[in-house]
């Protein structure tokens, strides 16, 4: 288990118990939680933009893959690995309790 780095996914979920995450300290998104989770309310305009920026980021990263099949796996919220909730969700990777735009897609 690491503790004591930030990386933006992992400023969210800093109560979880991780455990594989040494590609975590490598993370590109450091300080960056702002550009990979929404805010409140957030418009689906403003969605697009601030992912857009988010995928320029993971665009960069080293850790890109180990990244992507963590959220896969933990089914996360945010964006991940260069993977929004929605593709996430598409590839079969569905939030566990899915809300706004990826509810009205589970079946
Ligand atoms: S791939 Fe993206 S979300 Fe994952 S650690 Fe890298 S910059 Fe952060």
């Amino acid at each position: 288990m690491s503790k004591g780095f930030s990386v933006a996914a992992v400023e969210i979920i800093s109560t979880r118990e991780l455990t594989e995450d040494d590609w975590m300290r490598r993370a590109a998104c450091k300080g960056l939680t702002h550009l990979f989770f929404p805010s409140p309310a957030e418009r689906p305009q403003a969605r697009e933009r601030r992912e857009a920026t988010a995928r320029e980021v993971c665009a960069t990263c080293t850790v890109r893959s180990s990244c992507r099949e963590f959220a896969r796996d933990q089914h996360e919220y945010g964006f991940w690995g260069g993977e929004s909730e929605d593709e996430r969700h598409a590839a079969g990777f569905r939030l566990i309790a899915p809300i706004g735009v990826r509810a009205r897609s589970v079946s």
